[in-house]
């Protein structure tokens, strides 16, 4: 199940954190690999790293035609997408009220639209080359729960469990899977920057926000790790049959239990 080899793996957002661990167990695992990131020197350094033919390449993932141009290049020069990791995301601490219009389209152009471009472009590939696949979207315990000034995060992550599921039932004929990874907090550049904002926002110190806010609801106090995920996304992508498809898998310490 965990052998990759042949697959061919584009993953958004894999020149940092999740997308690239997620990369990294790919690559070991046989796939050629694809990072694409709006980081372009990052991702190129990234799948350099990687070694064995990944490939790196820029991509804005709210932008149409970056998508479908990157995943045209990979066509070209590597093969048709098997596997697809959408993962490419931000965060915005804001409490609803005071945050921007602009701000708020933002983060769904990047959540929402970002998956939609780049799950259309995969499945293009994938029907085509008429192998199968799997379509794996980055959602998080907030496709799940809610806290407090994350109302885009929050609202695309919910989408994207309704996206997934359409996505299933489209791609079953073409054994193309599609499932949501939903992990708690895992300290990344996009979780440490947000604790000091929650600290400012909530008049409470790091320390507290972590204990308090981020690990609260959980069994045992812990974070989630990179490698958690990593491995989840290897599961996913090497499960062999449509038995799978349509789900979203919490990985957060029992933050949320479904
Ligand atoms: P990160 O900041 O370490 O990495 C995010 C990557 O996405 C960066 O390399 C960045 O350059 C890239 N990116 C940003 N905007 C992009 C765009 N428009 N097009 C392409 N690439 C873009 O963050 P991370 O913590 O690894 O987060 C990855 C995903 O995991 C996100 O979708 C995030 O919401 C989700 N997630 C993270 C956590 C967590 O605790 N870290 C928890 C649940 C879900």
């Amino acid at each position: 199940m965990h052998d990759l080899r042949g697959k061919i793996a584009l993953v958004t957002g894999a020149a940092s954190g999740i997308g690239r661990a997620i990369a990294e167990a790919y690559a070991n695992a046989g796939a050629t690999v694809v990072v694409a990131d709006i980081a372009a020197d990052k991702a190129r350094d990234t799948a350099n790293a990687l070694g064995d033919g990944a490939m790196g390449i820029a991509m804005d993932v709210a932008d149409e035609s970056h998508v479908d141009e990157g995943f045209a290049r990979v066509e070209r020069e590597r093969g048709p997408v098997d596997i697809l990791v959408s993962n490419a995301g931000i965060q915005i601490i804001s409490p609803l009220v005071d945050l921007s219009f602009a701000d708020w389209k933002r983060m769904l152009a990047i959540h929402m639209d970002g998956a939609f471009l780049t799950s259309r472009a995969a499945m293009r590939q994938m029907i085509a080359a008429g192998r199968g696949g799997s379509i794996i979207l980055m959602g998080s315990a907030h496709s799940h729960v809610a806290s407090k000034f994350k109302a885009p995060y929050v609202a695309a992550k919910h989408g994207l469990l309704g996206l997934a599921r359409v996505v299933a039932k489209e791609g079953a004929e073409h054994r193309i899977r599609a499932n949501v990874i939903c992990p708690g907090f895992v300290r990344t550049p996009l979780v440490e920057k947000q604790i000091p904002e929650q600290a400012r926002e909530l008049g409470i110190s790091e320390a507290e926000v972590v204990r308090d806010v981020m690990l609260r609801d959980t069994v045992d106090a812990e974070f989630t790790t990179l490698q958690d995920i990593a491995d989840t996304a290897l599961f996913l992508a090497g499960f062999g049959s449509n038995a799978l498809t349509g789900q979203s898998l919490l990985v957060s310490h029992g933050w949320h239990m479904q």
